[in-house]
């Protein structure tokens, strides 16, 4: 089998060369190479012998991701990327522009297993899981297509990032260091529908990320309809993971909050929703959502919108609406991918 040493952090890539017989410095020049130049091919590598590199080819290439098809949106500049993996899966991933700076949504998996009820990606369920190596390149192939200095990232593409905590760690890590990209963790924001242990496990970890929980309803049984998860784990149960992940890494928790007509976007909803999150020192991103044909959801209208806002902020609560970006290009979850897979098999 080939060995992935793109996807290894720094000190189990230096186990590996020096197994290799490689100097102790091998392991830093070459992730120099793979992470901070973003080269792949061995060739390009000045300052490493012919002999190391014979020793690496024959374990195996460097991954990168291959672009299969770009959108770019004709309102808004978003960018829409499919790209192809070593074993032919399909996945996407989204360059936005904000004032802050570019950010990059990237998926975590081949599909979902996660089935909330509104979301594309998890229509023909979980193919398997994106080594490091894959969510890393998806970052750095947009850099490189579109000369774009990518400031943030959002794990908020396909997939449920933490149903792979392993690989997503290493690529936090990997992302983030000094050696490699450089993109401050504050900038970094991992999105989950909520897998309780795995939220608890995560505010061990030391990071300084930024965590989303998809809460999508003010109670269990709103949350039970739309997504299959509130079934393992109660509203009481997640909201107390994310305090917990507050009191230990001191960074707020964002709350995304997607207004799906006639089903969570009354104001009694907004009341409920208020008495859950008050105290709790939490963002709430509300979103109208985005339409798939297999679904009949229907996006609560601008003005229910604007009035659940408003009702939260009179009561002091930071709340924002996000921008929808993309909507001509098929912006939402796994639409994209759905469509090219659909055309193309
Ligand atoms: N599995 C993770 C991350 C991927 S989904 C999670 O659940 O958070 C990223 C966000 O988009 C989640 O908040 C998800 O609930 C939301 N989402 C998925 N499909 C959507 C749609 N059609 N309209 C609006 N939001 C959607």
């Amino acid at each position: 089998m080939a060995i992935d040493i793109k996807s290894m952090e720094l000190p189990r890539l230096a186990r590996y060369l020096k197994a290799l017989g490689e100097p102790s410095f091998r392991a830093r020049q070459l992730y120099d190479w793979m992470h901070k130049k973003m080269v792949s091919d061995f060739s390009e590598m000045r300052n490493i012998p012919n002999s190391c590199k014979e020793k690496l080819k024959g374990a195996g290439p460097i991954f990168t991701v291959e672009l299969e098809e770009e959108r770019i949106s004709a309102i808004d500049q978003t960018r829409k990327f499919l790209f192809s993996l070593a074993d032919g899966s399909i996945i996407e991933s989204v360059l936005m522009g904000y004032k802050h700076g570019w950010t990059v949504c990237i998926s975590s998996q081949v599909g979902c297993r996660m089935g909330c009820r509104f979301c594309a990606s998890t229509l023909d369920g979980l193919l398997r899981n994106l080594s490091t190596a894959e969510m890393l390149d998806q970052v750095y192939a947009i850099q490189k297509i579109t000369g774009e200095r990518i400031s943030n990232i959002v794990v908020m593409g396909a997939g449920e990032p933490l149903d792979n905590y392993d690989a997503l760690l290493s690529f936090i890590r990997i992302i983030s260091k000094e050696e490699g990209r450089n993109i401050s963790q504050r900038n970094i924001t991992v999105s989950t529908c909520g897998i309780v242990p795995a939220i608890r496990r995560l505010a061990e970890e030391g990071l300084q990320i930024t965590l989303a929980l998809s809460l999508h309803a003010p109670n269990d049984e709103i949350r039970k309809g739309l997504m299959p998860i509130a079934n393992k784990y109660s509203l009481k149960e997640v909201l107390g993971a994310c305090r917990y992940y507050f009191e230990k890494t001191g960074r707020r928790v964002s709350y995304e909050y997607s207004l799906v007509s006639g089903v969570n976007d009354d104001l009694s909803e907004a009341d409920r929703l208020y008495h859950l999150l008050q105290g709790m020192g939490g963002h709430i991103n509300l979103i109208p959502v985005n339409p798939i044909k297999e679904r009949s959801y229907k996006e609560s209208t601008p003005e229910a919108v604007l009035s659940f806002k408003s009702f939260l902020k009179k009561r002091g609560m930071n709340v924002t609406v996000r921008r929808e970006l993309g909507r001509d290009i098929e912006g939402a979850c796994g639409q994209l991918r759905r469509h090219y897979l659909k055309e193309n098999s």
